[in-house]
């Protein structure tokens, strides 16, 4: 029997216990660490963000899932990686924090033949002054729909803004990236678009400036050079539909800005050319960027070789090649199971 971890429950995770368990079947042993109980479906925290959905429906308990699955659950983090294990004992193993309510804190080494880490970003607000509280967390200045939570603050936040626009102040609402490295910009871009359609159906649009902000090379490239899709016959590329998109809708843009600075009201940020610039808002929702979740990895002796497993920004190192090596290794009875 062999023991299979997978450390983090999110999309990549969970997908990877779920069908691991599902393959190896009761002869191995699979487990999840993951800090939180509940599931969240990320993708639609943009709809909590505008009220569209409910938290509730976008979140499950992980417990009676990994139970029916015959998944080992353990609610906690892990923090330490020792891929050699220790003196004495080989067995690679990993350190876990409890996060659950009756045993939080409580610290457990779990050993593995097998490691799974899928423990994603973490959300780096502190990377950009005033974007963070200086604690790890999003400060107080603007609002995420990263997480469930974030999103239903998000939405409680520019339900204000609707009132105030209702009232006959006019509002600035700015969407986008809150600092120059990041990425999921495609998750900012449905955002303004679902607060532009939730403003006209409240029938506030009129009095709401839209802008978008990000560090985009061009309107549609989404953090990744752009796409191309097939529309009604014809293959169009998301640049022209992003430009028509925000013409169309009114949406006033600054792309190729890294977000320097965040303030009550205002951020300041810098153009490629190096000049920099403000931007007042009273309502903004900047995605953070992301870093590695921040595991320290041990030597069988006690030394620190976290450097040799992640990189500086806390990601673990890759092959990046992300296939199964030469040609010559590959097998059609590997399909569609390695592929
Ligand atoms: C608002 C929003 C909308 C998005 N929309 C889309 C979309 O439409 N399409 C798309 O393809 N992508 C979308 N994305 C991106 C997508 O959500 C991510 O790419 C995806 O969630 C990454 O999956 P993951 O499992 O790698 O990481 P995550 O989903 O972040 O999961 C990581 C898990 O690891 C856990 N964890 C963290 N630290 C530890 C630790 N130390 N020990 C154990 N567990 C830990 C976390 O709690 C979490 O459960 C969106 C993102 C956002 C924020």
């Amino acid at each position: 029997m062999a023991r299979l971890v997978v450390m983090g429950g999110g999309v990549a995770g969970h997908t990877a216990a779920t069908f691991a368990k599902k393959w190896l079947g009761k002869e191995h042993e699979v487990v999840v660490v993951t800090p939180n109980s509940q599931w969240n479906w990320i993708p639609s925290n943009i709809w909590v963000g505008v009220g569209q959905m409910t938290k509730k429906d976008v979140v499950f308990p992980l417990a009676p899932v990994y139970a029916k699955a015959g998944i080992e659950y353990k609610q906690a983090l892990a923090t330490e990686i020792h891929p050699e294990g220790k003196e004495g004992d080989e067995t690679p193993y990993i350190v876990i924090k409890s996060t659950k309510e009756d045993s939080k804190g409580e610290l457990e080494e779990l050993s593995y033949d097998y490691l799974i880490n899928a423990t994603g970003p973490k959300l780096n607000f502190d990377a950009t002054p005033g974007l963070g509280n200086g604690q790890g967390q999003m400060g107080e200045h603007t609002v995420s729909v990263c997480t469930a939570e974030h999103a239903v603050h998000a939405n409680e936040e520019l339900k204000k803004i609707f009132e105030k626009a209702k009232a006959g102040e006019r509002q600035k609402i700015l969407v986008g990236t809150g600092h120059g490295t990041c990425t999921c910009q495609g998750a900012a871009f449905e955002y303004i678009f679902n607060i532009e359609h939730e403003a006209k159906k409240a029938g506030v649009r009129e009095m709401l400036d839209i802008k978008w902000i990000s560090n985009e090379a061009f309107l549609g490239d989404f953090g990744m050079g752009g796409l191309h899709m097939k529309v009604g016959g014809y293959t169009v590329s998301s640049k022209l539909f992003a430009e028509s998109l925000y013409a169309e809708r009114d949406v006033d843009f600054i792309i190729g800005a890294h977000t320097s600075k965040v303030e009550a009201g205002k951020i300041e940020y810098e153009l490629l050319d190096g000049t920099t610039h403000e931007e007042e808002f009273d309502f903004a929702m900047l995605i953070p960027p992301f870093s590695g979740v921040g595991f320290k990895a041990f030597a069988k002796d006690g030394s620190d070789i976290t450097d040799k497993l992640f990189l500086p920004n806390g990601f673990m190192r890759v092959d990046a090649k992300y296939d199964a090596g030469a040609y010559e290794n590959w097998k059609a009875s590997d399909w569609p199971s390695t592929y």
